[in-house]
């Protein structure tokens, strides 16, 4: 990734401890491995078996837990969320976890992903007398748990029946733990067991981060509630696919994760040898390999590898530019990329360089990134994307919002390759990324339009013509 505005954007990461001392603090070091799910939010609730506690702010986790605020959240369970917003915008009151009081005693809860159903919930919620604080889609699933009926564990399989779409959430109750997938399993969640207890994540780098063990990915359609009683689990839905976001492996999750049983390195490694398969029986050949920094670097490796090339650090991103720079101008946008990306002249000067990127929303950064290659004195720029057009919009919580952002919904690569001013341009395709995920494990759908479920009110945003 390097240039989020030019980048879809991932919704949000969720972590929790169950049954452990320091049950806030260790969640605080699981959102900080998660941080790159989301920025502009963070918070951690916890219970003491007796009532439950909360902080969250705007801002990274650092910021929002710059003091002593780990002190005043007691107990031996909690649940944590660092927020990035798509639905619902960036406002405090949808920084989560979200709290309320529940018949039968306090919940918090923690969400990833989107409810594509959300509309049409709200609504019937409202007329049922719910009062909604926040517009976050997570605040539905607070209230479609108070209205159930039965144990928490009805009350939460009731709710995940009626919502449709993804969603990956951790509920804390004062005694219990209980983490949910939705029924294709479009986030990701993991659960692993943590000295005498148990911890929850989105990814597995942040149990790794905690020195937590690994048990298994959460399935798609199940919740598991973690209690004195030890690991319950069921299943709330009959019908269950597999259909992980591929855009977890192409582009959000950290290399060091392992989604599914596949390292997201090696996932991308593995896109990289691809490219270069298809470059061989093309008969392009370049003189070096440059990566975009960072998400693109493995499968830059991955590449140069396949096809004995080097691979070169020909560009160079400024770490300390500040997330929120706005560039209102051309001439302000252009300076802004010189800012965060250098290329390395000396590596690049003379050299035909096979120029790899994750993907393409807009296509204004490939262009900048091109030209940056170019005036620094490369000779060719052929770009290589490590996945298929974008085509389609998310309705999942990646905030790949409407069809007119996706270049690729209105120029075909070749037009594409002149209007980013590379000499060529390639994509993989969805059978490629079958090649590395496996058959009918994923959702591509805003690369084939295939939706796994039903779109309810965003029909027509997801319209080929629209
Ligand atoms: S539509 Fe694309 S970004 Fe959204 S869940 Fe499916 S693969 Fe992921």
């Amino acid at each position: 990734m390097m240039f989020a505005e030019d980048k879809p954007r991932e919704e949000c990461g969720v972590f929790g401890v169950f049954h452990h001392d320091q049950a806030a603090m260790h969640t605080y070091f699981g959102l900080h491995a998660l941080q790159h799910r989301g920025q502009e939010g963070a918070g951690i609730a916890s219970s003491d078996g007796i009532r439950l506690y909360c902080h969250k702010g705007r801002g990274l986790a650092a910021e929002v837990f710059k003091g002593n605020e780990l002190d005043k959240l007691p107990g031996d369970n909690s649940i944590g969320h660092v927020r990035y917003s798509t639905a619902g915008g960036d406002v405090a009151e949808n920084v989560q976890p979200l709290m309320a009081r529940a018949q039968i005693g306090s919940i918090a809860a923690a969400h990833n992903g989107q409810i594509v159903n959300a509309n049409v919930l709200r609504k019937r919620l409202e007329e049922q007398g719910s009062i909604f604080f926040s517009t976050s889609d997570s605040e539905i699933i607070l209230h479609l748990i108070q209205r159930g009926k039965g144990s928490m564990m009805e009350k939460i399989a009731s709710a995940c029946r009626q919502m449709d779409g993804a969603f990956a959430f951790l509920v804390l109750t004062e005694h219990s733990l209980y983490a949910a997938r939705d029924r294709y399993g479009l986030r990701p969640l993991s659960m692993a067991s943590f000295d005498d207890g148990y911890c929850v994540s989105s990814e597995t780098c942040a149990i790794e981060a905690i020195q937590a063990k690994w048990l298994r990915d959460i399935r798609p359609g199940e919740i598991v509630k973690f209690s004195e009683q030890g690991v319950q689990s069921r299943f709330y839905a009959q019908e269950r696919s597999h259909r992980l976001c591929a855009m977890e492996y192409i582009y959000f999750a950290r290399p060091d994760s392992v989604l599914e049983g596949l390292n997201v390195h090696a996932a991308r490694k593995r896109s990289g040898e691809l490219m270069a398969e298809k470059d061989r029986e093309a008969g392009i050949r370049g003189d070096i390999v440059v990566g975009v920094p960072d998400s693109s670097l493995s499968a830059a490796a991955g590449y140069a590898e396949a096809a004995g090339l080097s691979n070169e650090m020909g560009l160079i991103k400024n770490r300390y530019v500040g997330r929120t720079f706005i560039e209102p101008t051309q001439e302000q946008r252009d300076l802004a990329v010189r800012m965060k990306l250098s290329a390395n002249g000396d590596v690049v000067r003379d050299k035909r360089i096979i120029l790899i990127d994750d993907s393409i929303v807009r296509g204004t950064t490939s262009r900048r990134i091109i030209r940056l290659l170019k005036e620094a004195g490369a000779k060719e720029v052929h770009l290589r994307i490590a996945s298929p057009p974008l085509r389609w919009p998310c309705f999942y919580g990646i905030d790949i919002a409407t069809k007119k952002e996706l270049v690729s919904a209105r120029v075909d690569p070749v037009k594409l390759s002149e209007q980013v001013e590379a000499d060529s341009l390639c994509f993989l395709d969805v059978a490629d990324l079958e090649r590395i995920y496996g058959q009918d494990r994923c959702c591509y759908a805003c690369f084939d339009g295939h939706y796994p479920s039903s779109l309810y009110d965003h029909k027509e945003e997801a319209d080929p013509a629209g």
